[in-house]
């Protein structure tokens, strides 16, 4: 007889946020395993819950899911929880997930919030379409590779970032991108200072850049895809560029290309500006 892996979502900042589905499962299951147990206690206080809670991170989660994969097997059912959103988008859990399944154990998700999906919902940004690619990496040169891997991708770009990268971020943005394509910053989400700007990546850039209110609490990055018209400009400032950079300075070589091809200047040099 086997139990079942709940795979419960959890509110991204408004503690009414939890389905009574959700709920319901969490008072029902043998044990909830949790990320941080302390910061779900408050959770599972506010709605009553009295269930076990056992933490289950990503230090640990190789190692412990043997064990619990043979809690399951035996007949106990359990929910994963993550510290607030859909377990296993950028939280722990697959490995977990993977285990259960392969033994043939049931896993069920009991579906809610996800700040990617909420983000997205409210940006007014493309949703037919999206890719999401979880944090940049953190160290200024892999980001701005990475961005420049997506600078053709024609599908709505969603990230994660903290709070402290955001400036870098949004500047590495705009060099890889183009300042012209819109682009939403979604920050703390269903709590008290919920902001949601969108704007041209540039402007948003700058905006953020100048207002250090923008730059506290937890948000999602959105920008949107490269149109066929945005890739054919910059591929044509780009080798405008490179063949203008043999005869002109860096700089004046990219603001002539970048007028011809009618691309943002930073999209194709990044240096200072002095004309
Ligand atoms: N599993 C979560 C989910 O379903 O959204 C995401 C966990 S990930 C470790 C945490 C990141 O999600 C934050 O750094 C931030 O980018 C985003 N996030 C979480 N809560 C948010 C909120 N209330 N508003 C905006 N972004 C949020």
């Amino acid at each position: 007889m086997n139990g079942c892996l709940y795979i419960v979502a959890t509110p991204i900042g408004h503690l009414a946020d939890l389905s009574q589905r959700a709920i319901d499962t969490l008072r029902g299951v043998d044990a909830i395993l949790a990320e941080d147990t302390r910061q779900s206690a408050v959770l599972l206080r506010a709605h009553g819950i009295e269930t076990r809670c056992e933490a289950v991170h990503e230090h640990n989660e190789t190692a412990l899911a043997a064990r619990i994969v043979e809690r399951l097997q035996n007949g106990a059912s359990l929910a994963l929880i993550s510290d607030a959103g859909t377990p296993l988008i950028s939280d722990p859990g697959y490995r977990l997930v993977a285990a259960a399944r392969a033994a043939g154990i049931q896993v069920s998700p009991i579906p809610g919030a996800c700040a990617l999906i909420a983000a997205l919902s409210a940006s007014g940004l493309p949703t037919d379409r999206f890719c999401f690619e979880g944090f940049l990496p953190a160290k200024s040169g892999e980001r701005r590779a990475a961005l420049l891997a997506l600078k053709n991708e024609p599908r709505t770009l969603v990230f994660y970032e903290s709070p402290h990268r955001l400036v870098e971020t949004l500047a590495d943005a705009v060099d890889a991108l183009g300042a012209d394509r819109s682009a939403t910053l979604a920050r703390e989400l269903t709590k008290r200072f919920e902001t949601i700007l969108t704007l041209p990546l540039g402007e948003l850039a700058d905006r953020v850049a100048r207002d250090a209110d923008q730059q506290r609490g937890e948000c999602v990055l959105i920008m949107a895809g490269a149109t066929r018209r945005d890739s054919e400009a910059l591929a044509l400032g780009q080798r405008l560029y490179a063949e203008l950079i043999k005869e002109l300075p860096p700089s004046r070589a990219a603001k002539v290309a970048a007028q011809f091809a009618g691309v943002a200047k930073r999209s194709l040099y990044g240096g200072e500006t002095s004309d």
